[in-house]
């Protein structure tokens, strides 16, 4: 369907121009062949009444009656994009749009919707404006927010387009509501005019989400390139050393491509309860935190590696990418198997940049690779759903979790985070340390960013990791990608001389395989392990547990079953849609595991090289 769709636009464009570039015209002078106008259009964005939650925002059209063929079909089609690139689910943005009105030469024109997301506006006028409110009450990095202290802009959900028109410049002029005086933005100003921003085109102008306030802000240089960071919230921080920090993970993270693609790059941070995510743009990013970001040694390296995370998409995915992952369809779900490449080995470089960086010791670092394991071995859904398949995926499962997702899907970002530590690894030890990822990175930057302005395929992927890693990569590509079978994680990790130990294979202790939440002194079963005892013996989400064996079920269900055996067998008496139920559960072994790395025995000269090489040991 987007591919016809595509096709149909592509015809329409050539029928249109076929006439003119075909038709040998004599020479006209200047009076017959005035020069041609270009199209333009600017929006104007206004918060005059903060505190209801309400942008309003003004398309104005200029010269627009040719290039969108209003002029011949007396109509053009404007709409608003149905997700924003970065978080792949369909997000109705149009839901919040109210007040559509259009006019042109200052009188009212028809328009009505003609889908969900756009309006059909009935004028043949060259010139037109377009009014309407966008609701904006949901801060996170992906939606549209303003209230009495500031406002958030994500352009996905705000800013309208044409199709004809989504490849010509864009202006964008904001003008804050009366007491705010500060806009964070990755859109070029436009020198002499306040708060005024322009796009080369509505691509780069969805990759710039605006921040409009009184927040602070501070400056700093990395790679040579001015870093602006927007601070939004009540929070404390030392300035000195958050840029000083902030530099040393940009300049990690630049070294791993060696080629910084910006001229200039903002942080717009929102210090949030609860704080967590970030979205990644070409030439900025949005990081949600806590206010206690900064508090603690621990919350700050979650933060780091969080800066760490967004900023590294300016390389992979926003340049390095797979070819579905832009130019995007907004409209329509846009495909691909690559998330967790995309997404997961993003993951992967967080934590391997601040190692870089010198933010974890390799110990550290270590312990990290093996947590990530731990996590996706103790998750069923890992041995049902491929990382492939889980990326395709994304946008009816990651983004539509529900009470069996863990039992059935795996996240493209934990997987893919593991699968980028063994990719590594394999490019490592087949070249004999003389390359790793980057490498990889790097071919593909140069090749299909750089030469060929494009995404890669799946098999152009393939094909360039082998390239870099000198070998087939079968294992790792059938194995690891494209299946939900086990991993031989110790066939990775044997060359650097590390082994991959289990440390909960000793627990013996009865499982019941139910999570609960509780509330108002119950406790709800929230989650059931597939193939667990409550699993096969029928406990369901839902349930309200009330006893086991007579006895009453307080905040901790898991408590009362602590210290019972493999084999046991327990009574569980569960409220069930209001009525109650006793159901024998047998406990059954405990499948959790507790991966730990620990140094292999007799390690090698070569493994002890490799392995320095690995982490960055000097
Ligand atoms: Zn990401």
């Amino acid at each position: 369907m987007k591919k016809n769709a595509r096709l149909l636009y592509l015809l329409t464009v050539w029928t249109f121009f076929i006439p003119f570039s075909s038709t040998a015209s004599p020479k006209l002078n200047d009076e017959e062949n005035p020069p041609a106008v270009s199209p333009g259009v600017t929006y104007v964005l206004s918060m005059p009444e903060p505190q209801t939650h309400y942008f309003e925002v003004e398309m104005q059209l200029k010269n627009v009656a040719a290039a969108t063929n209003a002029k011949k079909n007396g109509y053009l089609d404007i709409k608003m994009p149905v997700w924003t690139p970065g978080s792949y689910l369909i997000r109705e943005y149009a839901k919040n749009v109210e007040a559509f009105t259009a006019s042109a030469g200052g009188k009212p024109v028809v328009s009505e919707k003609v889908r969900k997301n756009a309006w059909r506006v009935y004028t043949a006028d060259d010139n037109l404006t377009i009014r309407y409110r966008v609701y904006a009450n949901e801060l996170t990095v992906r939606t549209n927010f303003v209230d009495a202290d500031h406002g958030y802009v994500t352009p996905a959900g705000m800013f309208m387009y044409h199709d004809a028109l989504k490849k010509i410049p864009l202006r964008v002029v904001v003008h804050p509501y009366k007491t705010w005086k500060n806009v964070a933005t990755g859109l070029e100003p436009v020198s002499g005019q306040n708060y005024t921003y322009e796009a080369a085109d509505f691509d780069l102008l969805v990759d710039s989400p605006i921040e409009i306030g009184n927040h602070r802000t501070f400056t700093f240089t990395a790679s040579n390139i001015p870093h602006t960071v927007a601070m939004f919230g009540d929070v404390d921080y030392n300035e000195e050393r958050l840029a000083a920090d902030y530099k040393r993970v940009c300049e990690a993270a630049a070294s791993v491509v060696g080629e910084h693609p910006c001229t200039h790059y903002t942080f717009i941070v929102h210090h949030i309860p609860p704080g967590g995510g970030g979205l990644e743009h070409l030439n900025s990013t949005t990081l949600e935190t806590t206010r206690n970001a900064y508090a603690t040694e621990a919350n700050y390296k979650r933060f780091l590696s969080l800066v760490a995370h967004e900023y590294f998409h300016l390389w992979n995915v926003k340049r390095i990418r797979p070819v579905a992952l832009g130019p995007f369809d907004y409209e329509n779900e846009n495909y691909t198997h690559m998330l967790w490449l995309s997404e997961g080995c993003t993951s992967f470089y967080q934590e391997y940049i601040l190692r870089r960086a010198g933010f974890h010791t390799p110990e550290a670092y270590l312990a990290l690779v093996a947590s990530s394991i731990t996590e996706i071995e103790n998750q069923p859904g890992t041995r049902i759903q491929s990382a492939a398949e889980s990326s395709w995926d994304a946008w009816i499962k990651g983004y539509r979790p529900n009470e069996n997702s863990a039992n059935t899907t795996i996240s493209y970002y934990s997987k893919g985070s593991v699968l980028g530590t063994l990719l590594n690894l394999a490019i490592l030890s087949a070249s004999n340390g003389e390359r790793n990822m980057d490498d990889l990175l790097r071919l593909l930057y140069a090749e299909y960013y750089k030469k060929q302005k494009r995404g890669f395929t799946d098999d152009e992927f393939r094909k360039a990791a082998e390239q870099v890693a000198g070998r087939k990569l079968d294992d790792f590509f059938t194995i690891g990608v494209n299946t939900a079978d086990p991993i031989n994680y110790n066939a990775y990790f044997e060359p650097v001389g590390v082994k991959l130990v289990n440390v909960a294979a000793k627990m013996q202790d009865g499982f019941l395989g139910a999570a609960t939440t509780v509330a108002n002194g119950k406790s709800t079963i929230s989650g059931v392990r597939r193939g667990s005892a409550a699993y096969t013996d029928g406990l369901n989400v839902g349930d309200e547990v009330i006893s086991i064996d007579g006895v009453r079920v307080g905040d901790d269900l898991l408590r009362q079953v602590s210290g019972r055996r493999v084999g046991d067998k327990i009574n569980v008496l569960v409220n069930r849609a209001g009525l109650l139920r006793e159901i024998p559960v047998t406990l059954s072994q405990n499948p959790l595991v507790s991966y730990r790395l620990e140094p292999a025995d007799n390690q090698t000269a070569a493994q002890k090289a490799l392995y320095a090489k690995w982490l960055y040991i000097k």
